[in-house]
């Protein structure tokens, strides 16, 4: 998909909040630094489209983007932030965990993990989550610039094989900031738009 017309809709924490709309969501999940802004900006061919919050990993908002009035990214607050407190922490998950259990329009998940890094035990619960709700979801390993296309293809191997994930098509190298892997993902999320 070209996107012509992506635009920030709202930040919400919530339910209430949520933007009341039929379209179909897109949900971004993954530990805060893991690039979810910079994925959100390649996948809509935008500079600063989804931006982090001026102190690193401290969005704790969810936020919301239509893409060309045909569906809905939404940008998860980035989980695992070593330096909150506990109380912060569960106020997190929770924020999460209730746009994942009441949002009906909610269609994929796609999940970010640095390709550089072993999947933190939040991922393997978020991932535990993504499979058991029944949606769609892909995984998007980020930053594969940081290394060669060679050990890019084995991490691939490697974490999809810690996730217990095996057959294609699920499992994404991408890197924002070279613009590789973006096509990929897209044609995943149209084509689980169209199942
Ligand atoms: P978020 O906290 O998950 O939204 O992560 P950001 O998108 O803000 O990215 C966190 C850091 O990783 C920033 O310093 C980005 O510049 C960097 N980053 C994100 N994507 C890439 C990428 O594809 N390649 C490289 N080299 N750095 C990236």
């Amino acid at each position: 998909m070209t996107v012509k017309n992506p635009r920030f809709v709202i930040s919400a924490v919530r339910p209430e909040q949520y933007p009341v709309t039929n379209m179909l969501e897109i949900a971004f999940a993954g530990r805060s630094n893991a690039g979810k802004s910079s994925l959100i900006n390649a996948l809509t061919g935008r500079k600063r489209l989804a931006y982090s919050g001026s102190t690193q990993g401290m969005t704790r908002q969810i936020n919301f983007y239509d893409i060309d009035g045909e569906l809905m990214f939404v940008d998860l607050p980035g989980y695992g932030y070593a330096a909150v407190s506990k109380d912060q922490k569960s106020l997190w998950g929770k924020v999460i965990e209730q746009y994942l259990n009441v949002r009906p329009q909610l269609y994929m998940v796609i999940l970010l993990l640095d390709v550089r890094h072993d999947p933190s035990s939040d991922d393997k619960l978020m991932f535990k989550w993504m499979l058991e709700s029944g949606l769609a979801y892909a995984v998007a390993l980020t930053k594969c610039d940081k290394l060669s296309r060679m050990k890019c293809a084995e991490r691939v191997r490697e974490i999809s094989k810690t996730l217990g994930i095996d057959g294609k098509g699920r499992v994404f190298p991408v890197s924002a900031t070279e613009r590789t892997g973006i096509e990929d993902l897209w044609a995943a999320i149209d084509s689980a738009l169209e199942e």
